[in-house]
């Protein structure tokens, strides 16, 4: 099964730095990759431009393996940009206390990869799930 949200990190993570913090982080490592992707447009453009017109074969290399270097970034980078926002979305979408309401302040208690057992049909489960328990009324739920 295609599992891009590697849940024993997420849960490991949150269970360290906590939701909110965690919510954060990967919103900014999100962003960072985002930045990789407009470096590697920027990588094609100076391939493009300052290697043009190539006529010795190691010109042919040093202009198409820029280019190809600067769409390799491009990829890397906005895969791993919708990702990381896809899954802080996701985590963050479910991050309220079903009982009490409040926002993020719960600690993990367990996870899983396989779909948990608990009837939420539009749960995607493109992702595990992991086990929390509010730290204000004591609820557990999964996020
Ligand atoms: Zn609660």
């Amino acid at each position: 099964m295609a599992n891009n949200d590697s849940t024993d990190q997420v849960a490991q993570e949150i269970r360290q730095i906590g939701f909110i913090r965690w919510h954060s982080r990967t919103l900014m490592r999100a962003h960072l990759h985002l930045i990789t992707c407009i470096l590697g447009v920027v990588v094609i453009g100076v391939g493009f431009e300052a290697f043009s017109d190539p006529q010795a074969w190691w010109e042919w290399v040093r202009r198409y393996g820029t280019m190809g270097l600067g769409a390799l970034l491009v990829m890397f980078g906005w895969t791993h940009y919708l990702v990381r926002m896809q899954r802080a979305q996701r985590r963050a979408d479910r991050a309220n206390c079903p009982k009490c309401g409040v926002y993020g302040s719960f600690d993990v208690k367990m996870h899983g990869e396989t779909p948990a057992d608990d009837d939420e049909p539009e749960d995607d489960q493109a992702a595990g799930w992991i086990r929390v328990v509010c730290r204000r009324c004591g609820e557990q739920w999964n996020i």
